[in-house]
């Protein structure tokens, strides 16, 4: 056996357990559920890896997935144990020692210093197993790889001040045990209606049992029962389900820490056969903007999870979506690869996305606060359906929501109905502003008549807006999009259109003059009617791009 080996944390992690031993300790309880949710990842991962493993299926007997949640008052210890599929040794110092998780760093940068809020980040940015040390000062953790031998075992040990120990052991199961030496005064939790409290109030969903030895069983005796549900919620009828159960189940496969905007539950038979249970976040993860987020929607075979899934389950628009998809029509060893090619994937996500997207469109019309929220939180992800989803343009369209000329505060809350409703007699299209930021489109002068004249203009102030009007076409409801910064402006009555005309004859000299000095840089020079205080603007011809995106096709280096 090769002796132990001392290694340091590096300095984030470090930080990090520091951090977990002093500023959490008012929700200490969450280790608890951390711990079991690492449990029962595993149990999933030597499941699958079980599928595409014939040599693992053969060499081991597949066990019932457990885990088993035990304490010894005495020692004073906890213990966490599964028969997932453990880990080697390279793979102990690159998760739980070294970290070259991105996660660490996010974690400490998105801290707020509120204790509950702080507690609930653990599981988001992956950070779970140092909860460990919010309620132990010495951590032990033995771990067999399944696949390795008997004699390759690891135990790793700490103290969470900075350095960690391993040593090669010998361990009979494959699989993973976490003993927990509690720190002073933590006795309260050697006490198994404690432990029970907290494992259903956390872990009731999760699927694999966790079991604990029986309540009042006699000594000698080794009754032990099952403490959570243990079943997938969403194969469960959905009559026999409240709010609650999904609420709870949410955070569980979401590690957010708050409800859920929405949900849908929908068990689907005819030529293909699935489950959904999706949700919409109240809040967007801290990687919504990131190449490639974290958190996606879980893909489940026959109940079996088999991976997650950010972009192809679910457009890259809805990456915000969370849940479940449970299939009866794909293989067990189903791969990303196989997942491009499949019909039933097309299928299934296909009929997901009219399900949310009429989700959202209920949510608008039945409670425009909560839609508010949503908007405010993912609008400008939604806005990328607009043009890469062709085929739901429309109802894309209707959920839209922009800042206008007419709205009291700068609150994006003006849907195209809404315009289209307001629309002046004779006015036939929908006029828009796109500007780098929302207050330059306040401020433009481009708007100085049409505010004159009553007629409201939608402010657009986000770099995705500009593939939004192309997108849609330059149509809405069979009203043609408008941006009021190009062309002439020919909205005016005779009587102004007459002035306008005059005007140009009086300063037919000062015109000449202008363009003579511009040639080569304007088009044209003209009197208009679109200003009223500011002197001059500039405008885009008609027929070439409009200024603003034409600026940004140049930053961007597109031709
Ligand atoms: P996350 O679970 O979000 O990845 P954690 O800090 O909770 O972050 O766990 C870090 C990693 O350590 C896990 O991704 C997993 O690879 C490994 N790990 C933790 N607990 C176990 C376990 N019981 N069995 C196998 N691997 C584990
Ligand atoms: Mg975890």
């Amino acid at each position: 056996h090769a002796a132990e080996e001392t290694f340091s944390f590096q300095a984030e992690v470090a930080q990090l357990l520091d951090l977990m031993a002093h500023s959490l300790y008012s929700n200490k309880e969450i280790f608890l559920r951390e711990l079991i949710s690492n449990a029962s990842d595993a149990i999933d991962r030597l499941r699958l890896e079980r599928y595409s493993r014939p040599d693992l299926a053969a060499a081991e007997a597949e066990e019932p997935p457990r885990i088993c949640v035990g304490f010894d008052k005495d020692a004073g210890t906890i213990t966490i144990a599964d028969n997932g599929i453990g880990m080697s040794r390279a793979e102990v110092i690159e998760y739980i020692g070294t970290i070259a998780k991105s996660g660490t760093g996010e974690f400490l940068k998105a801290l707020t210093g509120d204790q509950r809020t702080d507690a609930a980040l653990i599981g988001q940015f992956g950070v779970g197993y140092y909860s460990a040390f919010v309620v132990a000062d010495r951590v032990v953790m033995t771990t067999r790889r399944a696949g390795l031998a008997a004699d390759e075992a690891v135990r790793w040990s700490s103290d969470g001040k900075g350095e960690y120990t391993l040593e090669t052991i010998e361990r009979l199961e494959p699989g993973t045990t976490i003993v927990l030496h509690l720190r002073e005064g933590e006795d309260d939790l050697l006490n198994s209606h404690r432990l029970r409290t907290i494992i259903r109030t956390y872990s009731d969903h999760i699927s694999q049992p966790i079991i604990m030895a029986s309540e009042g069983a006699e000594p000698g005796e080794s009754a032990e029962d099952t403490v959570n549900q243990a079943s997938a919620l969403w194969t469960r009828p959905k009559a026999g389900l409240g709010e609650k159960d999904y609420h709870d189940y949410y955070r569980h496969i979401s590690n957010d820490f708050a409800d859920p905007l929405a949900y849908l539950h929908a068990k689907v038979e005819g030529r293909y056969e699935y489950t959904l249970l999706l949700y919409i976040p109240s809040s967007a993860p801290f990687d919504l903007w990131h190449q490639q987020p974290r958190h996606g929607v879980r893909l489940h075979v026959q109940r079996v999870f088999i991976l997650e899934d950010t972009g192809r389950l679910m457009p890259r628009y809805l990456r915000f979506v969370r849940g479940i998809i449970d299939s009866a029509d794909l293989p067990l060893n189903v791969s990303r690869e196989i997942l491009q090619g499949s019909l039933a994937v097309d299928h299934i996500r296909s009929s997901a996305v009219k399900k949310v997207l009429r989700l959202l469109k209920d949510m608008a019309a039945n409670d425009p606060g909560k839609y508010a929220v949503f908007w405010k939180q993912f609008g400008s992800v939604l806005k990328e359906g607009i043009s890469d989803d062709y085929g739901n343009r429309e109802d894309i369209a209707e959920l839209l929501r922009f800042t206008s000329t007419h709205s009291p505060t700068q609150e994006p809350d003006v849907s195209l109905h809404d315009y289209v409703d307001r629309m002046k007699e004779g006015q036939d299209e929908i006029y828009y502003l796109i500007a780098p930021t929302l207050a330059a489109a306040t401020a433009s002068p481009h708007l100085e008549a049409f505010r004159e004249k009553g007629i409201e203009v939608l402010l657009l102030g986000e770099a995705v807006d500009n593939w939004v009007v192309t997108g849609l076409l330059q149509e809405f409801g069979g009203k043609r999009l408008r941006s009021v910064a190009q062309g002439a402006s020919d909205f005016g009555d005779d009587a102004e259109k007459e002035a306008a005309e005059k005007a140009a004859e009086e300063y037919a000299a000062l015109l000449g003059r202008l363009k003579a000095v511009l040639a080569g840089q304007a088009w044209d020079v003209r009197v208009s009617s679109r200003l009223t205080s500011s002197p001059a603007c500039i405008v885009a011809n008609e027929a070439v791009t409009d200024l603003n995106l034409a600026h940004r096709l140049r930053g961007s280096g597109l031709p």
